[in-house]
């Protein structure tokens, strides 16, 4: 008889709600040894066959996804495979494996690895930093077709059964959109926190997740059920029937509450003493904004375009025009506030190929990327205010850290303008412009700042990260990583009175805003715009309209002068129980 699996309890970080049953895939990223031997004269030809069957087999893969992909999120994320397929069709890469096969006896993994050797070289080398890219696509392919050599699982999250729940060690973003398929209903890695680029994926495709479980993927095994309950951050692994039993009833109760709260989709976001606030939509994809709109975002509070750069090269102006338009329009008459590229730090920082970084978060990110390679940037500005014709469009600079950066970029943007009209380019004058107020400086500077800028958007993912000297991602300091510590609270307040004071607005789009014990304090601060991932928005809408603005304010001034993030969070507790008493 068949040994029932065993039932584990482990335990993470909750980063993206909801409970979720399935069979766990374990998406495997080593690249198998290659031991250095011969092969048989006899075996030659058999493995030049399977050296090419196996070509043929990673190609399909990759389009099957692409299509998945494409089919889900749209053509501009499906570019990503293009370069992969045209790599993998490469007829001197297949001459030189077939070569090494043939003359020298070399297995097909070796031969193939030694080939591509000379790839990797000769595209580091390369000074044109777009063809350069292409290194991480050869490193991709590499591992897929070795993978497969070695007769393991492909490491793409494509042909995945239905009701799996992915597990891996990390997940790069890159990756991550891909699990907007169906039949992916979890996520759980060993790493990240719940502020990490995948745990924001995976909410704002309501993907119940935990992460910085430490070893998830070595404790659980293909085809192991799964529970993820994303409310507790627990994976019950083999749950037993009592257990199941228990989930069971809180998934209803989920089904209930989220038919509930969608019908009152259409009610307005106005506190008890009627003080409006506007809820927008963070969107990562394009499509997101069908979501964001059935959700009642009342326009996009930040569209993080870092996504497009998925594919090998950057994406043309026409290409970046077409879906900028297609989401101003598809948004009209509703602002939509684009992020120009925030490249960097843990974000597709394998397409930039620089030399590693000891400290990514501190180094070459966001704005200085673009700053430093001006067609990079000047392409994505040419291209939003060319889509501002469509209806509301407005820039957002990410990683800000001084005045300076703010006023070259500002150059830029006029040297564009001018470009654009010179060429009869039709394209939105005057298009506002506003930072992101995510590292400590720009908030103990924001008056200086709101003299030159249009608006702010208070980044509190990585403001809190900067101001607590905890990386958002490392699951060891998790712990520490607090957004209500009172010294990120007091640079909220200075950023939200000195947008009041210079009559510029203020809004948030960090995971704060999203989270519901979080939004009176951030009313009682003054805060009037709030952008969230669409899912969230019918939840945070209730509470806004449960709460009174004049009692938020007192609450926040108490907040304010408490001394622990521990401290701030019992108050905020205490205040949701009051309020849904009432
Ligand atoms: C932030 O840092 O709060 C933010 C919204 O930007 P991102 O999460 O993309 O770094
Ligand atoms: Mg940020």
């Amino acid at each position: 008889m068949k040994k029932p699996r065993e039932y584990r309890k482990l335990v993470g970080i909750a980063a993206a709600p909801g409970v979720a049953i399935g069979r766990a895939f374990i998406r495997k990223e080593e690249v198998p040894e290659i031991p250095k031997r011969k092969l048989d004269t006899d075996q030659v030809e058999l493995e030049a066959e399977r050296f090419l069957n196996t070509l043929h087999q990673v190609g399909d893969e990759i389009r099957r996804t692409q299509r998945l992909v494409e089919m889900e999120h749209g053509a501009e994320l499906a570019l990503i495979f293009e370069a992969q397929l045209f790599m993998l069709d490469d007829p001197e890469i297949k001459k030189q494996t077939l070569v090494l096969i043939r003359e020298r006896q070399y297995p097909a993994d070796r031969a193939f690895s030694v080939t591509l050797k000379q790839a990797k070289k000769m595209f580091a080398q390369i000074e044109n930093e777009y063809l350069r890219m292409r290194l991480s696509d050869v490193m991709d392919i590499e591992q897929q077709v070795l993978i497969r050599l070695a007769g393991g699982e492909l490491r793409a999250l494509n042909a995945l059964r239905a009701n799996t729940v992915v597990v891996a060690h990390d997940l790069p973003p890159s990756e991550a959109v891909q699990l907007g398929q169906r039949r992916v209903k979890g996520l759980i890695t060993d790493g990240g926190g719940a502020n990490s680029h995948a745990s924001i994926i995976a909410r704002s495709l309501g993907l119940p997740t935990v992460v910085g479980t430490e070893s998830a993927s070595r404790q659980i095994a293909s085809g192991d059920m799964v529970l993820v309950d994303g409310e507790e951050g627990v994976v019950h692994v083999n749950p037993t029937a009592p257990i199941l039993r228990a989930y069971r009833s809180q998934v209803q109760r989920q089904v209930q509450r989220q038919l509930d709260l969608s019908s009152r989709r259409s009610l307005p976001a106005r506190t008890r003493d009627e003080h409006e606030i506007a809820l927008l939509a963070n969107i990562d994809v394009p499509e997101e904004v069908q979501s964001a709109l059935a959700h009642g975002a009342r326009g996009v509070g930040m569209y993080r375009t870092e996504l497009l750069y998925l594919g090998y090269r950057l994406p043309t102006e026409e290409e970046q025009v077409a879906i900028y338009s297609r989401i101003v329009e598809g948004m009209a008459p509703h602002p939509v506030v684009i992020r120009t590229f925030d490249l960097g730090g843990d974000k597709l920082s394998h397409v930039l190929e620089s030399a590693p970084e000891a400290n990514p978060f501190l180094g070459w990110r966001g704005i200085r990327i673009c700053l430093d390679t001006p067609v990079l940037f000047k392409t994505q500005l040419r291209a939003v205010l060319r889509a501002g014709v469509k209806g509301q469009a407005q820039l957002l600079l990410p990683m800000i850290s001084s005045l300076d950066e703010v006023r070259r970029a500002r150059e830029v943007l006029q040297e564009v303008e001018e470009e654009l009209r010179q060429e009869g380019v039709p394209f939105v004058e005057g298009c506002k412009l506003g930072v992101m107020v995510e590292v400590p400086s720009v908030a103990l500077q924001a008056d200086a700042f709101a003299e030159e800028v249009d608006f702010f958007s208070l980044g509190t993912n990585d403001l809190t990260q900067y101001t607590l000297a905890v990386d958002r991602g490392t699951p060891k300091v998790a712990g520490l990583y607090d957004s209500f510590h009172p010294a990120v609270l007091r640079l909220i307040a200075m950023t939200v009175d000195s947008g009041r004071r210079h009559g510029i607005p203020v809004s948030i789009c960090g995971e704060l805003a999203g989270d519901p014990l979080a939004v009176p304090l951030l009313v009682g601060l003054g805060l009037e715009k709030l952008s969230l991932s669409p899912g969230l928005i019918p939840e945070v809408k209730e509470v806004v309209r449960a709460i009174r603005q004049n009692e938020a304010r007192e609450l926040a001034a108490a907040c304010l002068g408490m001394k622990t993030g521990s401290e701030v969070r019992q108050c905020l507790e205490e205040a949701a129980a009051r309020i849904q008493k009432e």
